[in-house]
């Protein structure tokens, strides 16, 4: 196919994509150029929250792309007002505030950057950032080295300096790494790319405690786990913590590109005007987006229902005789070592359905949160039956 060539030639052939083309998508199917469906238990990696062709927020990209896409941050915008609005009051005691980029990785850097304009402007000599083994926060120069996996920096060097790695769930090892210049413990609340792996209630706690004591700055990587993915709007609230900055991109804007970072306002109110910026961070498009989401999953009871759609998802990947972890609509399995993930994935989508892979051979499940319980239902037969062709017993 003609296509294909010119992918192969245009392309930079940095993705290994399957030669899929999705034409259209309706609530949790997608629906390929040769009419074959699909049902979306992966959702364009913990995107697209609200499905496809969503109606209020169809509607609302629509009309807003009718009037003003982009006017640029020399001017207020009203629905990025909006938007910081619900985010603040909906995290850190309401003590916040938010600044706008565009994807996770530029929400990380941002972060980063903050942390050290804080100290930096408080006088104190802290630039220092402990990330974790196993760990994801993007891929500019800074977050591949916060990003605590050797084969994403790899060709990469020479890597901004500061950055060191503890083990999760292992306290000694972030007490052995701190000195007295370290600004800021990056971590996520559950490894995403790493394999769907939640952190232990206990040593998050223990964590936030040695931060306070020891004056460095939470920063959790909310990019993946925000937005109501783990059934509370951020993750950091299943737990008795709260970060002084948190990051987000992913589901934020449903689709739409769109990442955010909220902070303690003693600490963003370091960020002076000029001191740092991103030209297409939070225009009106993708703000009305993230207004639409959030209104969405903030609406009666939707996040409980995450809760209980995942608790149902785990029940049936469990009674397939797995273990799943995560939280929400944000589970994973472990694959038998004599198989792989990504084989599984092939075969289930040649069956219609979509699922993701993750680190340490994990198959990933992160539908829209708009999945209904018939809908998980309707997946996990489905990868029963390929479980079953292909003989993979969990254990
Ligand atoms: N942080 C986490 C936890 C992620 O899962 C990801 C992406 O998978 C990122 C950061 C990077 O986000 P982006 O690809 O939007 O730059």
């Amino acid at each position: 196919m003609s296509l294909l060539k010119d992918a192969e030639n245009y392309l930079m052939p940095n993705y290994a994509r399957f030669n899929l083309f999705f034409e259209r998508g309706e609530g949790v199917y997608l629906y390929d150029d040769k009419g074959n469906k699909y049902l979306d238990m992966l959702a364009g990696i913990a995107v697209n929250t609200l499905g496809y062709n969503h109606p209020r927020l169809t509607e609302a990209i629509c009309q807003q792309a009718k009037n003003i896409i982009h006017i640029s941050n020399l001017f207020q915008i009203k629905p990025q007002i909006e938007v910081a609005k619900i985010l603040a009051e909906n995290s850190l005691n309401g003590k916040g505030q938010v600044f706008f980029c565009n994807s996770g990785a530029e929400a990380n850097e941002t972060a980063i950057k903050l942390a050290r304009k804080y100290f930096y402007t408080k006088g104190v000599n802290k630039y220092e950032f402990i990330s974790f083994k196993n760990s994801f926060h993007g891929r500019t120069l800074a977050t591949i080295t916060a990003t605590g996996q050797p084969k994403y920096q790899e060709g990469f060097e020479p890597l901004p300096e500061g950055f060191k790695y503890a083990e999760i769930n292992n306290i000694k090892s972030v007490k052995e790494l701190i000195t007295d210049k370290t600004a800021g413990i990056i971590i996520e609340i559950i490894q995403g790319e790493g394999g769907i792996n939640p952190v232990e209630m206990e040593f998050i706690e223990e964590l936030y405690n040695l931060t306070r004591k020891k004056n460095i700055l939470l920063i959790v990587d909310e990019v993946q786990t925000g937005i109501g993915r783990t059934g509370k709007l951020f993750a950091y609230q299943h737990y008795n913590i709260e970060p002084d900055i948190i990051t987000l991109a992913k589901g934020l804007g449903g689709g739409v590109p769109i990442g955010a970072v909220i902070g303690k306002k003693e600490i963003t109110e370091t960020f002076t005007a000029g001191s740092h910026g991103s030209t297409f961070g939070g225009n009106y498009l993708a703000t009305v987006s993230a207004r639409t989401v959030l209104e969405e999953i903030l609406k009666d009871n939707f996040l409980e229902r995450v809760k209980v759609k995942g608790e149902l998802l785990k029940s049936l990947l469990s009674e397939l005789g797995f273990k799943p972890r995560g939280l929400g609509l944000m589970v994973g399995i472990t694959i038998p070592e004599r198989f792989k993930a990504i084989d599984i994935m092939k075969e289930c989508l040649k069956e219609g359905l979509i699922v993701g892979v993750a680190g340490n051979n994990s198959l990933r499940f992160t539908p829209p949160l708009i999945i209904t319980e018939k809908e998980i239902e309707e997946g996990i037969n489905i990868l029963k039956k390929v479980l079953e062709k292909m003989k993979v017993k969990s254990n």
